[in-house]
């Protein structure tokens, strides 16, 4: 399968090429040239299957053209080493949960499974050459990425993030782990980090001494894999006699989530609509009212992983309804919440049902809350693990929400880190020596 870039000025790319490089020539995102629309007999007996035999079959579709079956089999059943279950929080509404992996946030999924799509290609390359990947944190990706590209051969990983910037338990879940992993600590913000990423990558000194990629959200192997749990989902509410009328909703920031549901919906997947929850970052909601897209500034909310002022897959979105906002309306609407409206939403379903949402899962909450029809039934994605969010989530709710063992075993492990200033060439300096 090739990939097309969405500003159509970039070369058409193989499915290494996209995965190494991430983004295309002209900055667009890559796009799979088909999108295979998956048998009935598939959904007819989908109940049956295991989330690892399901997400197999929609990882073919993608895949099966440029990974051999053992290989591709072996990379989705290790990614998927863990449950996506649809928990009942009301009778009408459920929690996809996807905090069931290492770093109890749905990104461990996308970013185990390019860990090991890329060993694959390197292992075919096989010229030994170790792989450095650069990422850059504000919290949650570094982790992901971190852990799913823990003990991975042939590949560094370095995590560049802002010092005192992070929460002390997202520190731990990329500080602790030694091995091919390195985290440094940069004296800056975000954006510093980010743009030491960027100068990396367009140095030519840097790029003849090392081979660099990027593991960003924007890459189709860490992207295209987060179809795989809506089809369980699915699965799992047509074996609860639950999915004649699904509502999927999202809660989103950059779009990279709920974009890969568009493609499940594309590929066949019985799901009736699909909500995308914003906080107070209401660029698409706004969208989907007007009909323009004006991306600004973001503001800081509670619910932090989407806190995103200009959606990067908005564009993937677009592309994939040809460009009309008609196409877009009919199969998505949207909803925004303040910080004041996700506290009182989590208070209150915490009261009425006793599950514990997140900040970013309750946006999903409300906006099924407010928006099913009484013939549709809803399922919202839990983004991530409450006690990832604890001090807010201790904060609103008056008590101390208890740490999962997981999550406790990375607060034991002793913190390394390399120190490191916002100037590029201190940087470079670092990993010309490395
Ligand atoms: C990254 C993240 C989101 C947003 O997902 P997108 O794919 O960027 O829309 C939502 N919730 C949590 C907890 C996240 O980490």
């Amino acid at each position: 399968m090739n990939f097309y870039s969405t500003n159509g000025k970039a070369p058409i790319a193989s499915l290494e090429k996209a995965v190494v490089k991430g983004l295309a020539e002209d900055k667009g995102l890559y796009m799979p040239e088909r999108i295979k629309a998956l048998p009935q007999e598939f959904f007819d007996n989908i109940e049956n299957l295991s989330f690892q035999e399901i997400a197999y079959t929609v990882a073919d579709a993608f895949f099966g053209e440029d990974v051999d079956a053992e290989s591709l089999k072996k990379i989705v059943y290790d990614t998927l080493a863990f449950d996506c279950p649809c928990v009942k929080v009301t009778d009408s509404i459920y929690s996809l949960e996807l905090f069931h992996g290492p770093t109890l946030a749905f990104k461990d999924v996308g970013a185990r499974f390019m860990a090991r799509l890329l060993q694959y290609f390197l292992k075919k390359e096989n010229n030994g050459a170790e792989v450095n990947v650069l990422v850059a944190t504000s919290g949650d990706t570094g982790s992901a990425v971190a852990n799913g590209f823990l003990g991975v051969d042939g590949i560094r990983v370095y995590v560049l993030y802002p010092k005192g910037k992070v929460s002390p338990i997202q520190e731990c879940q990329f500080t602790t782990l030694g091995k091919n992993i390195t985290a440094v600590e940069v004296d800056g913000v975000f954006d510093d980090c980010q743009a030491l990423v960027k100068s990396a990558f367009m140095d030519e000194d840097l790029n003849r001494h090392m081979k660099l990629t990027s593991a960003n959200s924007i890459n189709v192997a860490r992207f295209l894999p987060q179809a795989f749990y809506y089809f369980y989902a699915y699965a799992q509410m047509k074996k609860a006699g639950l999915a004649d009328q699904l509502v999927v909703c999202v809660p989103s920031g950059n779009f990279g989530n709920i974009c890969s549901a568009l493609f499940g919906k594309r590929m066949g997947l019985p799901v009736k609509r699909f909500i995308a929850a914003n906080n107070a970052n209401d660029i698409f909601f706004k969208y989907l009212q007007t009909g323009k897209y004006e991306p600004k500034a973001s503001v800081q909310t509670i619910a932090n992983a989407m806190d995103v002022g200009d959606p990067s897959n908005f564009a993937r979105i677009y592309d994939l309804y040809g460009k009309e906002h008609a196409a877009i309306c009919a199969d998505i609407s949207g909803a925004t919440y303040s910080d004041e409206m996700i506290a009182e939403t989590i208070k209150e379903v915490k009261a009425e049902t006793g599950y514990v949402c997140d900040p970013h899962g309750a946006c999903g909450f409300r906006a099924l809350k407010e928006g099913l029809k009484a013939e549709e039934i809803g399922v919202f994605l839990e983004t991530a693990h409450p006690a990832k969010f604890k001090d807010t989530v201790d904060g609103i709710l008056g008590e101390s929400i208890e740490i999962p063992a997981k999550l406790q075993a990375f607060m034991k492990g002793t913190k390394q880190s390399i120190p490191m200033s916002k100037n590029f060439e201190d940087f470079k300096a670092f990993l010309l020596k490395e």
